[in-house]
């Protein structure tokens, strides 16, 4: 835990507790449509009904508009909340709601528990490093293939996809498909280096962030009360320094892994154009 900070306070609690959640409502719909009967939710990440408002992520909806080349009204209004959510906040949905990253989170909990050689795991360095603007070819190669065979790539193979529509096949049909192996092939390649999909290979990711480029939730970095330690270039999973202001870079996705690990608060997230520091981010000392 941070010095200074309270349990209650760490950001990060209520960010596991979040993916959490979303993790289960998307793994245990199946269950209570099948089972129960129950359909008030519906489908998974990728589209996901909750009532009558129906959600639609924003990368397999393009790929729809241009695989149809029409537009689709109740697609386009299902991607406004994601959109408008990118747009405020930027990749929030990666960081806070993607199942991907829970279970990402759950095996390096898991890492850290092996004896002698868990904490070092959990604590690794990444062994392999990109050039961060590798995801925008991702995110164009994506497209552009979608185009030339016209059909939605990324809503058969997206990674967060996957876990609640294989989920549903098991539940249904009491069997997986072979893509599920992309799930896996996600995890280890963290393996290597911590969230390598996503930071660069998830088109997805990189479109969510590419809309949130001009956030208003940023992480704010002090240089008058920084100390120099580099704690939080360590804990960031996505491979950014902080340490020297980066924290605001198209590549952040406002995990706060950074700002409770700082032990000076020189790191807070704030609304850009307001100048507000959320109070949940300031130390009790
Ligand atoms: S953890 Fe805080 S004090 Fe340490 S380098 Fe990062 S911003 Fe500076
Ligand atoms: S800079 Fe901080 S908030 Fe952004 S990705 Fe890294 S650890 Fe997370």
């Amino acid at each position: 835990m941070a010095r200074g900070k309270s349990f209650f306070k760490r950001i990060t609690l209520w960010r596991y507790l979040f993916l959490t959640v979303c993790f289960i409502v998307v793994v245990a719909n199946p269950f209570t449509n099948y089972y129960w009967n129950i359909n008030f939710i519906q489908g998974w990440f990728q589209s996901l009904g909750v009532g009558n408002l129906w959600v639609v992520s924003p990368l397999e909806g393009l790929e729809s508009i241009l695989t149809a080349k029409s537009f689709y009204m109740p697609s386009l209004v299902g991607m406004v909340v994601p959109v408008v959510l990118a747009l405020l906040m930027g990749r929030v949905f990666c960081s806070w709601m993607c199942p991907i990253e829970f279970l990402s989170l759950l095996t390096d909990k898991v890492l850290g528990l092996v004896p002698k050689w868990g904490r070092k795991l959990k604590y690794r360095k990444d062994l392999v490093r990109l050039a961060k603007y590798t995801i925008w070819f991702s995110l164009v190669s994506e497209l552009l293939i979608t185009m030339i065979i016209g059909y939605p790539m990324f809503v058969w193979w997206s990674p967060p996809g996957l876990v609640g529509r294989e989920t549903m096949f098991y539940v249904f049909y009491k069997h997986i498909t072979v893509e599920a192996v992309i799930v896996l092939v996600v995890l280890v390649l963290n393996l290597i280096t911590r969230r390598m999909f996503c930071r660069y290979f998830c088109p997805l990711g990189a479109l969510l962030a590419l809309i949130g480029k001009k956030r208003q939730l940023v992480i704010k970095y002090d240089a008058n009360r920084c100390v120099g330690c580099k704690v939080c270039d360590s804990r960031c999973p996505m491979g950014i320094l902080p340490s020297i202001g980066e924290s605001q870079s198209i590549y952040c996705w406002n995990c706060a892994e950074c700002v409770d690990a700082c032990p000076t608060s020189a790191l807070n997230f704030v609304w850009r154009d307001k100048g507000i520091i959320l109070p949940t981010t300031q130390r009790l000392n």
